[in-house]
């Protein structure tokens, strides 16, 4: 039968079959895996193949995992630095922004955005808690909710608490599997609640009770919501992991940068103090915005290690 990972606690899986039933599975023999070597062959989302096995309990044997979309890693701290999967298959995550309370840089929306586009997931970008701005506040979302649409990131403004374009979210979540991600205190489990109120997410209770840097084992879950839609809510991690990549690399993964990279003279282009680079052209022409390659100079400069890392919100 052909199903997909809920939950996965060490040694068993749950797996939610195509009758729409919950399995528990277990994992035998060797599997062939793709790209990646883990601690954990088979991740929350993984789309697998599984048979029944008849015994005093009806178990499964998963035999085979399908092709990724995606995945998010977490390396572990201890010295063998091992790759943990935390999940795969998401089609989306939503980015929750707030001015001031908390305050949310750009440095960590685009530190953020760098990740999901490495690892090949979509974003969305909620502006919560718009209840509570003035028009100066109110002025500065607009801001930058347009730098980033100009970008290609979809930006709505909402309020978990007054519902204000919470079906908008709903709407966007409706067939897909999202993560909900932001710092502590941006609104992630007011708005779960507001989508599905009897859902009781773990996400923001249990991260914040957690020291920052402290990596305690913690595990994905897959929820289901009552629309046709499925939250990966991951305890203790507010963004998608480490991600590893040359510094060549960094410029395609900020869309405006990379659209540009062709008239670039050099191919490899870093768009730093390179001559005739479009990068920079467009920067002096306002057509590409100063925090991004703020953000992007951070990142490629490994500026403020602790600060800037491109892992530091895992
Ligand atoms: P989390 O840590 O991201 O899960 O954040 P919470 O959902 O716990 O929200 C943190 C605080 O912000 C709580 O006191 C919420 O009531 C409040 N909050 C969340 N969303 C909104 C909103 O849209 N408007 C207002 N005024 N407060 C909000
Ligand atoms: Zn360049």
């Amino acid at each position: 039968m052909k199903g997909t990972v809920y939950k996965s606690t060490g040694s068993w899986y749950h797996v939610k079959g195509e009758d729409g039933e919950f399995y528990k599975c277990r994992i035998k023999g060797k599997f062939r895996i793709q790209g990646i070597k883990s601690t954990n062959p088979v991740a929350v989302g993984d789309r697998v193949i599984f048979e029944i096995e008849e015994g005093e309990e009806v178990t499964g044997v998963i035999k085979e995992i399908e092709d990724r979309d995606n995945y998010i890693i977490r390396k572990s701290v201890n010295l063998s630095k091992q790759t943990h999967i935390i999940a795969t298959n998401i089609d989306q995550a939503f980015l929750l922004i707030t001015l001031n309370n908390p305050p949310t840089f750009t440095t960590f929306i685009d530190r953020f955005l760098v990740t999901a586009e490495a690892y090949h997931i979509k974003t969305i970008l909620l502006f919560n808690k718009i209840d509570t701005y003035n028009d100066e506040e109110l002025g500065e979302v607009k801001y930058l909710a347009a730098l980033y649409r100009s970008v290609g990131y979809e930006c709505i403004g909402i309020s978990a608490k007054t519902g204000k374009n919470v079906d908008k979210v709903k709407d966007l979540m409706t067939g897909k599997t999202s993560m909900i991600s932001g710092h502590s205190g941006t609104g992630k489990s007011t708005l779960v609640n507001a989508i599905e109120p009897t859902l009781d997410l773990k996400t923001a209770g249990i991260s914040e009770q957690h020291k920052q840097g402290q990596h305690t084992t913690t595990f994905a879950e897959m929820y289901d919501l009552s629309f046709d839609a499925r939250i990966i809510d991951t305890p203790g991690i507010k963004g998608f992991g480490v991600v590893e990549m040359e510094k060549e690399e960094l410029g395609d993964y900020f869309p405006e940068f990379f659209a540009l990279k062709q008239e670039c003279k050099f191919n490899n282009c870093l768009h730093i103090d390179e001559p005739k680079c479009a990068v920079k052209d467009a920067l002096e022409e306002g057509e590409i915005a100063w925090s991004r390659y703020k953000s992007y100079l951070q990142i490629i400069e490994g500026e403020d290690e602790q600060q800037y890392r491109v892992d530091n919100y895992a």
